[in-house]
């Protein structure tokens, strides 16, 4: 039997301090907050998306960095494996569209208490409002743990599980990675993903609020294309927002140190361009005589069709029959592609995971123990592991914890 430090208790820190318990180990999960799974608290727009349902695959394919890291860890404690364990501790679950799983009564601190309840039958001591300022590995193995109030502790075991640096307020500071650095370890530089971006023109401000459905999206750099999408998005004061943007925003974020990023939208992309142009004649022959301005009704939102035309290059006033051959062809190019130049991300309190972390080369996939400081250990998103939204980044954070957790001897 080991005597195992944990430090953070949110999902990650949680589920390992659970396993590592159940399997006979003398558990310390210290927490700097005045309470448990501050982060998780909030996830879901408070309704927790704890997993997805989907295949192994398919899990797979939404992990957008070091994927194959996870794999021990996933198949270990799958997202079959995670419903179980939830059910069992009394969280009823319900399963949404795109496989999104929740508990059925949409209260994330319905998730917390089930995890509170397991921890304490596996008799895991808890130390909320203990912040661990520095833990340093003894010649022995074991580590001291010296906490913000002065006190210390040695423990045999040590996992890291203090998240990223998204919503600092939840106490995701990034501890882990100064840490993690001061013994050893390799951090790959940290940025915000899962975020909205800022772009350059200022019409996504006078598009404040609009949102769009069933448009495809494409972000570009070069020739690099590195993202495409389909679904929904949002104009907001800055720029860009809502599910599409996110994700683009998880394979763009690095590109965005380089430079600018280009952001095609295809705001009808069930019409080829031979058949926007056959709706659009039909409009104009409906209505000859009318602006421009008003006979968009069907093809754009409203609050749109100003914008477009100023886009496009075209007055709102003109008249539909003097609208010539060459600027109709303007009009549905726009259709197919309007663009706006993506300048960056915004910060990381609006940023639902962080890139980035602990570098996975220098730790075992198949124990989550450090290749470098035997006895340390680390889950969830404190490694650089990430993915999309649908309750895969906590997935993430709940298989490589019971890794971990269960890891220790
Ligand atoms: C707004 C929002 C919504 C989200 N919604 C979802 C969702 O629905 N589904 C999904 O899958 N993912 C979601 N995520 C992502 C998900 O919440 C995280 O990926 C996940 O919580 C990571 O778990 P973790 O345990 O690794 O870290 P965290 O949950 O960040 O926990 C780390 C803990 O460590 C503590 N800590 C840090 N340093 C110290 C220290 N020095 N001493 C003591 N304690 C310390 C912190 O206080 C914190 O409690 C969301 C994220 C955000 C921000």
């Amino acid at each position: 039997m080991s005597r195992v430090g944990i430090i953070g208790g949110g999902a990650a820190g949680m589920m390992a301090a659970i396993a590592a318990a159940e399997n006979g180990h003398e558990v310390y999960l210290f927490e700097k907050n005045e309470k448990l799974g501050k982060k998780l608290f909030i996830t879901g727009k408070g309704r927790c998306n704890v997993t997805n349902a989907s295949d192994p695959d398919t899990v797979f394919q939404n992990v957008v960095t070091n994927p194959k890291f996870l794999y021990s860890a996933f198949y270990l404690f799958s997202n079959t494996a995670v419903m179980e364990f939830l059910e069992k501790n009394g969280v009823r679950l319900k399963t949404e569209r795109g496989n999104r799983v929740f508990p059925a009564s949409d209260k994330s601190s319905d998730v917390i208490r089930g995890l509170e309840r397991a921890l304490q039958r596996a008799g895991v001591r808890i130390f909320l409002n203990t912040e661990i300022k520095k833990p340093v590995p003894q010649k022995d193995g074991s580590f001291t743990l010296f906490m913000a109030n002065g006190s210390k502790i040695s423990v045999d075991r040590l996992i890291l599980t203090t998240g990223g640096r998204s919503y600092e307020s939840t106490g995701s500071t990034g501890d882990g990675y100064r840490f993690a650095e001061a013994m050893g370890h390799t951090v790959v530089k940290t940025r915000q993903a899962l975020v909205p971006l800022t772009v350059k023109e200022n019409y996504a401000a006078e598009l404040m609020g609009l949102s769009l459905k069933n448009v495809s999206v494409t972000m570009t750099q070069g020739n690099r294309k590195l993202y495409e999408g389909f679904g929904e998005m949002l104009f907001t004061h800055f720029g860009v927002s809502g599910p599409l943007i996110l994700s683009g925003s998880s394979y763009s974020a690095k590109w965005l140190e380089k430079g600018e990023v280009l952001l095609s939208i295809d705001l009808k992309p069930a019409l080829t361009e031979e058949q926007l142009e056959q709706r659009i004649l039909r409009e104009f022959e409906q209505a000859p005589n009318k602006m421009i301005l008003h006979v968009w009704g069907s093809l754009l939102p409203r609050k749109m069709v100003p914008v477009f035309l100023e886009y496009c290059g075209i007055t709102g006033e003109k008249k539909v029959n003097s609208i010539t051959r060459e600027e109709r062809r303007t009009l549905i190019r726009g259709l197919k592609a309007f663009r706006l130049t993506v300048t960056g991300t915004r910060g990381f309190q609006e940023s639902i995971i962080t890139q980035g972390g602990i570098s996975v080369k220098e730790v075992n996939p198949a124990t989550m123990e450090s290749r470098l400081v035997p006895g340390l250990y680390f889950a969830g998103e404190v490694l650089d592991i990430d993915a999309l939204t649908g309750g895969y980044n906590l997935q993430i954070a709940w298989s490589t914890g019971y890794l971990a957790g269960i890891s220790i001897e």
